[in-house]
């Protein structure tokens, strides 16, 4: 992987240099034309494209075999159009940066070039989704498709601080909340009115009073806005709340919590939408896993691996849902994810894309070594 590393970090410039913003479906296809060609230069074939609601996703699949694993990323970043203009690509000695480098570019780089040193490719389905950053609303079914029956699923998602792996991951669930009232004159006739913002406030208030700390449940009223004018009694307001829980009972009892809101101020009406998205991934799924990396990390003489349970959700929650054992955080190290000091180590890409070698191909019923 030594050798491989000025390809590994052309091909990671590639895809870093080509925007895709989940919700630019023009761009994501793009991204996903680049994907496709740096793994077809690497692996010798081309990818299956997979268009599923305007949203691009690419597939390849190394023979027939149920049970072997699956590896696991997606190509859209969260970064808008036109970032690279602010944070362009760099490789500054050993920190490389560039809108979605860690999250999750220079895994899904990684996870070509790993699949490339295998001796035999027989029973490695590759998967790169398309909109893992807003829920995976078009890709999840084919997720789960991809997922059931193997070994094994492998996400490429970024690190946690320090290389660690991500054995757990919490559930989440997102709502939009919205209130209704009527318009006034706040001067003229204020109490003709009635006061949407006031409603707001009282169901922020309700909504996160279901969060428990202690069982690590969060349920946080995040962006909001009511009204149209500073003196208009408003007639209309909304929220967004988002649910962490590491366990399914706490996202039910959450769930029927929000569904439970009642509206308070008189004449007011009240809406509850959403629910949850990505159910929790426990650590049962991932510990076998984490073993067998440990143990191979030790056999290629690499520092010891940790793991942390994280709050962030990804697709690897789905996978894991459904009883496939998942091992995430198998991507870059580095840091940043979503803000400005995004980064990748680059001294740390050749050890976890040799791990990712091994790691699949002891999975393998194949007997590659
Ligand atoms: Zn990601």
């Amino acid at each position: 992987m030594r050798a491989r590393l000025p390809e590994l970090l052309a091909d990671i410039e590639e895809l870093v240099t080509c925007e895709s913003p989940s919700a630019d479906l023009a761009a994501v296809a793009r991204s996903a034309d680049v994907v496709a060609r740096v793994g077809t230069r690497r692996l010798g074939v081309p990818p299956e494209r997979i268009v599923l609601a305007g949203r691009t996703h690419l597939r390849w699949r190394f023979g027939d075999a149920p049970a072997g694993v699956l590896l696991l990323g997606h190509h859209d970043t969260v970064w808008p159009f036109g970032s690279l203009a602010t944070h362009p690509y760099t490789v500054d000695g050993e920190v490389l940066r560039g809108p979605g480098c860690f999250d999750m570019k220079a895994g899904l780089a990684m996870a070509i070039h790993a699949v490339a040193a295998l001796a035999d490719r027989t029973g490695v389905t590759i998967l790169v989704t398309g909109d893992e950053e807003i829920g995976s609303p078009s890709s999840r079914a084919l997720i789960e498709e991809e997922a059931a029956g193997r070994a094994a699923a492998l996400v490429l998602e970024a690190s946690a601080d320090g290389g660690a792996l991500k054995i757990a991951r919490k559930g989440v669930s997102r709502y939009e909340v919205r209130v209704s009232g009527r318009a006034a004159h706040a001067g003229l006739e204020p109490e003709r009115g009635v006061n949407a913002t006031i409603e707001l406030a009282h169901q922020v208030l309700a909504v996160s009073a279901l969060a428990d700390r202690a069982l690590g449940t969060t349920v946080t009223p995040t962006v909001a806005s009511a009204g149209t004018s500073a003196n208009t009694v408003p007639a209309a307001g909304e929220f967004a709340v988002d649910v962490r829980v590491r366990d399914a009972g706490e996202q039910n009892r959450v769930d029927a919590g929000m569904r439970a809101l009642m509206s308070i101020v008189d004449g007011s009406g009240l809406r509850v939408a959403g629910g949850p998205n990505r159910p929790p991934m426990s650590e049962e799924a991932s510990a076998d896993l984490f073993a067998r990396a440990s143990g191979l990390a030790a056999g290629l003489g690499l520092a010891p691996l940790t793991g942390v349970a994280v709050g962030g959700g990804s697709d690897g929650n789905f996978t894991a849902a459904i009883g496939t054992p998942t091992l995430d955080g198998l991507g870059a190290v580095g840091g940043g994810a979503h803000a400005d000091t995004e980064h990748v180590l680059v001294g740390e890409l050749p050890p976890r894309a040799a791990l990712l070698t091994a790691l699949i191909g002891d999975l393998l019923p194949t007997g590659n070594d």
